[in-house]
């Protein structure tokens, strides 16, 4: 049979085991080691102090101490020599000193260090208010204990520092402006981060526990090594570490598949167990817009600056032939097709300028109280003279006010448009009207040609476009819709195609009125 005391000592060592195996609140458990400790060593008072790189020494829990003293206790444990790891035990003398200097009625007591991997994490301290020595068994006790500290001091610091580290993953996982996906070793989604699931247009529940074929599906699987070869492969021989493949992924409830970039990186254990598969997904829509425009701007620059060269030149030869006598009216109307060329030219080059100069945001207006209605009559009477096949009406209430605008910016606009109306209406009547309203001016330009087919209504004013059946027929860069809008943008105002009219197309523009 065990003594009774061993008894009562071996059921406080069980309850601090369950204890430190259910609790990982440090606060709780330590206020638990501490409480039992008391009582086993039948003590009045008690703390535990720890010891931190960062903190010093703080006093993390203590019964039968008043607030006040806490202060004291915190720059007395400072003042302390550095115990030695060995000697586990604090000095018994400094202790009773401190004790009676204090006078919190308390008159021995003992302190043991909290050690772990050879270094004092805390210490444990005990005290009696009556006098009589701490006996070997004890201090036994008190080291014990102390060791259980240790242990619990060790294991919700892990404990917090694995939630800090989650916390941090899943604050990372949810800011990144990529879609993540994390997939469990057979490939099914463990994770999705919030931008992968507006990448999709779908949620996490949706995505976890699929396998990520069913989540990443492609309109047309890429080229490459597929994530199934490289993880059979161990991504050793096939890829490298990180492989990345671009495609076009089909989205839920959406029509239009999105360009993406997605890059597989495996994750592996320190015994080279694969773990996960992080899938990082990139829309990559920007990236083609941009490569498709520069694709469309070097097709447009060559062939478009080409056909006027390769006029000039035709022309040029033909006149310098020294075996061909020209007449005056041919070589006079061979001089016109050269000038009309190269005033072609210079437009498409002053286009091509000013579209660069918009993208780098270089657009400064001129402001004047531009009259728009003697603007257009102007370009009007200057057009009937070059065409024969159209007629110009101008038409604009006599109170049409005069609006904040760059004379030379407005003029283009309209320049563009009476050149579209000329070029994609065989004949009939253009008109320029405008109509006045409370906080803008509206201007139309209306032509009786074959009109904008809807579909191309919205991308009319993009840079390069032009529809498909037109670019077989006339010439032209996509360029002068675009800089229309980017200089009523720049006025603030709005340029749109009137769906409303129907026998040919019209294109309207506002200004603000101030
Ligand atoms: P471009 O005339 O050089 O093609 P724009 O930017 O001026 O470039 O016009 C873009 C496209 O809009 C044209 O290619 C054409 O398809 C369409 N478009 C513009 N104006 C008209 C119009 N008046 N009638 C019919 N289609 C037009």
């Amino acid at each position: 049979m065990l003594p009774d005391y061993r008894v009562r000592q071996r059921d406080y060592l069980l309850e601090i085991s369950r204890a430190l195996t259910e609790e990982l609140d440090l606060d709780v458990l330590l206020l638990r080691i501490l409480r039992i400790t008391i009582e086993m060593l039948t003590g009045h008072a008690g703390f535990i102090a720890l010891k931190d790189e960062k903190r010093g020494w703080h006093i993390a829990v203590h019964e039968g101490i008043a607030e006040a003293l806490l202060n004291y206790l915190k720059r007395w444990l400072e003042a302390q020599p550095a115990d030695s790891t060995e000697d586990d035990e604090v000095h018994v003398p400094e202790i009773n000193r401190m004790l009676s200097d204090i006078s919190m009625g308390m008159l021995t007591g003992v302190g043991i260090n909290m050690i772990f991997q050879k270094q004092v994490i805390g210490q444990i301290y005990v005290f009696r208010n009556y006098r009589g020595l701490f006996s070997a068994n004890d201090r036994m006790l008190l080291t014990s204990f102390a060791n259980q500290a240790a242990i619990a001091v060790r294991n919700a610091r892990l404990y917090n520092e694995t939630r800090e580290q989650s916390l941090r993953l899943e604050a990372l996982l949810d800011s990144a402006a990529d879609g993540i996906l994390i997939l469990t070793p057979d490939l099914r989604v463990e994770r999705a981060n919030k931008a992968l699931q507006r990448l999709l247009n779908t949620t996490e529940e949706q995505c976890v526990g699929k396998h990520f074929s069913e989540v990443i599906r492609w309109a047309k699987p890429p080229q490459g090594v597929t994530l199934e070869e490289a993880v059979a492969n161990n991504w050793s021989q096939s890829v490298q570490n990180l492989f990345y493949l671009e495609g076009d992924m089909l989205r839920e409830g959406l029509r239009e598949p999105l360009p993406v970039g997605i890059s597989y990186g495996p994750l592996f254990s320190a015994e080279n167990k694969l773990i996960n598969v992080i899938a990082s997904v990139r829309d990559i829509t920007r990236f083609r817009t941009a490569e498709e425009m520069k694709t469309s701007f070097i097709s447009v620059v060559s062939h478009e600056l080409k056909t006027p060269i390769a006029l000039i030149k035709g022309y040029v030869s033909t006149l310098r032939r020294d075996d061909v006598e020209w007449d005056r009216e041919i070589v006079s109307e061979s001089l016109a097709v050269i000038e009309e060329e190269a005033d072609h030219l210079t437009e498409m080059v002053e286009d091509l300028l000013d579209a660069t100069r918009l993208q780098a945001g270089g657009l400064t207006l001129k402001k004047v109280e531009l009259e728009i209605p003697r603007l257009a009559r102007f370009l009007a009477d200057r057009y009937t003279s070059q065409t024969e096949k159209h007629s110009f009406e101008v038409d604009f209430p006599a109170d049409f006010p005069a609006v904040p605008a760059d004379e030379e910016r407005i003029r283009q606009v309209l320049t563009n448009l009476l050149n579209n109306a000329i070029k994609y209406s065989p004949t009939g009547e253009i008109r320029i009207s405008g109509k006045a309203r409370q906080k803008d001016v509206v201007v139309c330009v209306s032509d009786h040609g074959p009109g904008i087919d809807p579909r191309d209504q919205p991308f009319v004013f993009d840079r390069f476009y032009r529809s498909d059946e037109v670019a077989k027929t006339t010439k032209g860069t996509g360029l002068g819709l675009y800089l229309c809008r980017e200089i009523i943008r720049a006025h603030e105002g709005k340029i749109w195609v009137d769906e409303t009219y129907k026998e040919g197309s019209r294109i309207c523009f506002s200004l603000p009125r101030e």
